[in-house]
């Protein structure tokens, strides 16, 4: 078992707990080594810091940027990070506008397909407004009935071709690199297995595009052992690791009780042969 867990959600972005309650339950579990890693934002990452010295455990500074690369929306995480780069928080700060206009949009299309009050009800459930997105909206249609649980919700409003999916423009897969790797940080691209086009897993071919452009932009890490991947795709991605030179990583993905498919910690070990991605900072 692996006690190093280097993705993970707090209420900075579409998490359920605050980053101290976080960091008090990752200690609970024996995570020794925790990366915090909100989507577009780091500002929990001072409040981490000061509970993880109180619980003894080591906090890697960390981001999920949401990015747009040909039809695909990608998550490149940054880990050892530096908080205080300026083109980093520059870059953070253009996406999060993104998010409100694109709520609006959201709420409008849920709108008319009869359900009204979708965006008040959405920012009640964003602690940070600055990073409303789909999951808030998730929570809200949930909340009134519309679906069972946040993960029957994506399917049925929150996806291509259902009516509160609007489709939007992030971040350039090369500023998002740029950004982390300027910040000293290690760009990793996140959760391999959960990149679909239409209702297909991403082909082959274009993953192989993709990694081949994301290491020759600078990218260093992929997302082996991730909390979304099957046993089967840890030996999948580890493979890729390896014919792409980059570091393997591993995250819960950890969103908040009953909302994830593995809370924190407690992940299993890599396969055989991978590079752990905390060799490029240790
Ligand atoms: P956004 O960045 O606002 O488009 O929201 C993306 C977030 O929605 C992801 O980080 C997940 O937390 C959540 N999400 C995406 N797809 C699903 C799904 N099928 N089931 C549950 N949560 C999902
Ligand atoms: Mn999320
Ligand atoms: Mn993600
Ligand atoms: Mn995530």
């Amino acid at each position: 078992m692996l006690n190093y867990d280097l993705h993970c959600h707090s209420t900075v972005s579409d998490g359920l707990l605050p980053p101290a309650e976080l960091v008090a339950r990752a200690a609970g579990r024996d995570v020794k080594v925790l990366a915090l890693t909100d989507h577009d934002d780091i500002s929990g990452l001072a409040e981490a810091a000061t509970a993880a010295a109180q619980h003894g455990i080591q906090l890697i500074n960390g981001v999920e940027i949401s990015v747009s690369w040909r039809s695909h929306t990608l998550h490149i995480l940054g880990l050892h990070i530096d908080p205080t780069n300026e083109d980093l928080l520059a870059g953070l700060r253009e996406i999060r506008k993104g998010r409100s206009t694109r709520a609006q949009l959201m709420a409008q299309s849920l709108a008319k397909s009869g359900i009204a009050g979708a965006l008040e009800g959405s920012y009640r459930y964003a602690a940070n407004p600055e990073i409303i997105g789909r999951t808030h909206f998730a929570r809200f249609l949930v909340e009134h009935g519309y679906s069972k649980d946040v993960r029957s919700v994506f399917k049925n409003y929150l996806i291509k071709g259902k009516p509160g999916y609007i489709a939007h423009q992030w971040a350039a897969l090369e500023d998002a690199v740029k950004w982390i790797v300027g910040s000293s940080g290690v760009a990793v691209l996140a959760h391999p297995g959960r990149y679909t086009s239409g209702r297909k897993a991403m082909g082959k071919p274009t993953l192989r595009e993709l990694l081949r452009e994301f290491y020759d932009l600078g990218g260093r890490g992929i997302e082996v052992v991730s909390g979304s991947h099957t046993p089967e795709q840890y030996a999948e991605f580890a493979r890729y690791a390896r014919e792409f030179n980059l570091f393997a990583s591993c995250g819960s993905d950890f969103h908040g009780p009953g909302e994830s498919y593995r809370d924190l910690g407690h992940l299993p070990d890599f396969p055989l042969d991978c590079v752990p991605v905390w060799q490029a900072w240790e």
